[in-house]
């Protein structure tokens, strides 16, 4: 018997008509540098419509991409409303990937406007006569003469071009199926990848990003999203925020510790989200310039494992709880969020908190072993993480219709490439990506777990470890560390310790101290240099052995 409910579409349009009517008063602000410009949603529903009625003008229409290339601002966010919700594309294009990528990627994706922040012309205008799709350029926040166009290309100011634009758009019904935006992976191995997320799992997601064991996003909030809008969707919190009244702060550029704490304490968030090396920034900044923070009931960091050491201090030296959790672009991105189960408090309540975090109803997980068989959710058997559910990806985005890269699929499950553990009730603690694992003497080291026992020295600002070639157990933990500034300490003091805190066959004894750990496009440590660095011999190795 089929039910009697109705079958209302999930769409971004009707969610950034509720943003901007019932939840109008919440705003939307960018730091200028030493305040903000602010929208109210109300306000933002206007400028959606004024964008969307700009793009119509250029003749972009369903399905067509409209790419993105800026940073965390209001102008961004209006794109991230009206571009989905009149039906087109939103295409979000990472600033810092190497230039040969992110012109695959627009040529991947086909773009046919380019939306690009003033202060980045520079760069884009390098990209900009690879680029064989894109037709208009609209530059916002910046002189739009600046940038040349190619033949076939027009360039357009964002303000002039919304100025004589209506403020009202007829948002078109919309197919829940329908793609709403585009991002691609940071593609550490091959090309980069696809995924094309879609207005109902857009929806599905807003809701976990809102939901109490989620990020808990309600519009007694004031969220600043540090994690960028081009980089997995800025974890949802633009969509959600809309969907929960939630005030939103955007960044701009203004990324260093300095003005993020000056924001801070200009405006007092109440939750905040970014990746750990920027959380590291802020740490290193208070330890000279204190400050309260305590005005954030959350901050919710992921995209690389959370040092526990880092999460201690923000626990004991600045009453602020940190918030694990783990997502991948293709996950959209929230996976788990690492709350810990009602009840448990103290030592046992830190335990499941420096975990990835417990998986929602919605994103289904199990662990798979090398020979394929499923592994139990015991807390002990490793195996290779696989997800599926409503805001996973099912494949990865081809023009053609070509399956790329299928082996990342397992019958209907995503093959993450994390390795780790599920607990009986539900919580994923990661040791590695599958590529970044360890085995030594034919026993695995997690990478992660020496990491962290390396950065709970107070010496460490941080470090990255991985496997190199040895003639006796195969392979064996390099420790790229970086020293505190003024800070002292040498390879022998720090494994002596790690004695009580690693098995003592995981001690590791190559040791090189280098400036500042190499990071990806999205701050994650970049092993793959790391190793290459190693190769080359560019890395003063020390061995103790
Ligand atoms: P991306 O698609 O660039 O967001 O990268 C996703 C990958 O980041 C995951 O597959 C993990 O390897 C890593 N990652 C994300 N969150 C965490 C976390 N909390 N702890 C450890 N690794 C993480």
């Amino acid at each position: 018997m089929l039910s009697t409910m109705q079958d209302g579409p999930l769409s971004l349009a009707i969610l950034l008509e509720y943003g901007a009517t019932f939840q109008s008063a919440a705003t939307v602000s960018t730091w200028t540098g030493d305040g903000l410009r602010t929208m109210t949603f109300g306000e933002l529903g206007q400028e959606s419509a004024r964008l969307a009625n700009a793009l119509r003008s250029l003749g972009v229409g369903k399905d067509d991409r409209v790419g993105t290339f800026m940073w965390n601002n209001n102008e961004h966010m209006a794109a991230y409303t009206a571009i989905p919700a009149m039906g087109s594309i939103l295409h979000t294009l990472n600033i810092r990937l190497f230039p040969e990528q992110l012109i695959f990627i627009a040529n991947h994706a086909e773009d046919k406007v380019v939306i690009v922040d003033g202060s980045l012309v520079p760069m884009f205008a390098k990209y900009l006569p690879s680029l064989k799709t894109v037709r208009h350029v609209i530059v916002a926040n910046g002189d739009a003469a600046s940038l040349e166009a190619p033949s076939g290309v027009e360039v357009h100011s964002y303000t002039d071009l919304l100025a004589s634009q209506p403020d009202t758009f007829d948002w078109p019904d919309i197919d829940e199926r329908s793609a709403a935006a585009m991002c691609y992976t940071s593609g550490t191995t091959g090309d980069p990848k696809g995924v094309a997320y879609s207005h109902r799992s857009m929806w599905l997601h807003s809701m976990q990003v809102c939901a109490s064991n989620g990020m808990a996003l309600s519009d007694a909030d004031t969220t600043l999203a540090i994690v960028p809008m081009f980089h997995a969707m800025s974890w949802g919190l633009p969509h959600a925020s809309l969907m929960a009244g939630a005030s939103i702060i955007m960044p701009d550029r203004f990324l260093q510790p300095e003005p993020l704490l000056a924001i801070m304490a200009a405006e007092k968030p109440t939750f905040a989200a970014a990746v750990p090396t920027i959380w590291q920034g802020v740490l290193a900044r208070l330890a000279v310039a204190p400050q309260d923070i305590s005005h954030l009931r959350d901050v919710v960091v992921g995209g690389a494992a959370v040092p526990p050491s880092m999460m201690r201090t923000f626990d004991d030296e600045y009453n602020v709880r940190i918030l694990h959790a783990w997502g991948m672009t293709e996950t959209s991105p929230l996976g788990s969020v690492a709350r810990p189960p009602a009840g448990t408090s103290g030592d046992e309540a830190f335990a499941y908190r420096i975990t990835q975090g417990r998986f929602p109803a919605s994103v289904q997980a199990r662990l798979v072993g090398d020979d394929g068989s499923v592994l139990p959710n015991d807390g002990k058997a490793l195996g290779e993480l696989e997800v599926r559910g409503p805001w996973i990806t099912g494949s990865y985005y081809s023009p053609d219709g070509a399956k790329i890269d299928p082996d990342k699929f397992d019958n209907g499950w995503l093959r993450t490439g994390d390795v780790g553990t599920i607990s009986p009730n539900g919580y994923l603690t990661l040791v590695d990506r599958s590529k970044d694992v360890i085995k030594s003497g034919g026993e695995w080291i997690s990478s992660v777990d020496l990491e962290n026992a390396v950065m709970g020295h107070p010496a460490i600002a941080e470090a990255a470890v991985f496997g190199v070639p040895d003639e006796k157990w195969d392979e064996r933990p390099l420790v790229a560390a970086v020293l505190r500034e003024g800070a002292e300490a040498d390879a022998e003091k720090l494994r002596e310790f790690l004695a009580d805190k690693v098995a003592k066959w995981q001690l590791p004894e190559r040791w090189a101290f280098i400036n500042e750990v190499p990071k990806t496009s999205v701050g994650k440590f970049d092993k793959k240099r790391l190793r290459a660095q190693y190769a080359d011999g560019e890395l003063n190795v020390i061995n103790l052995s």
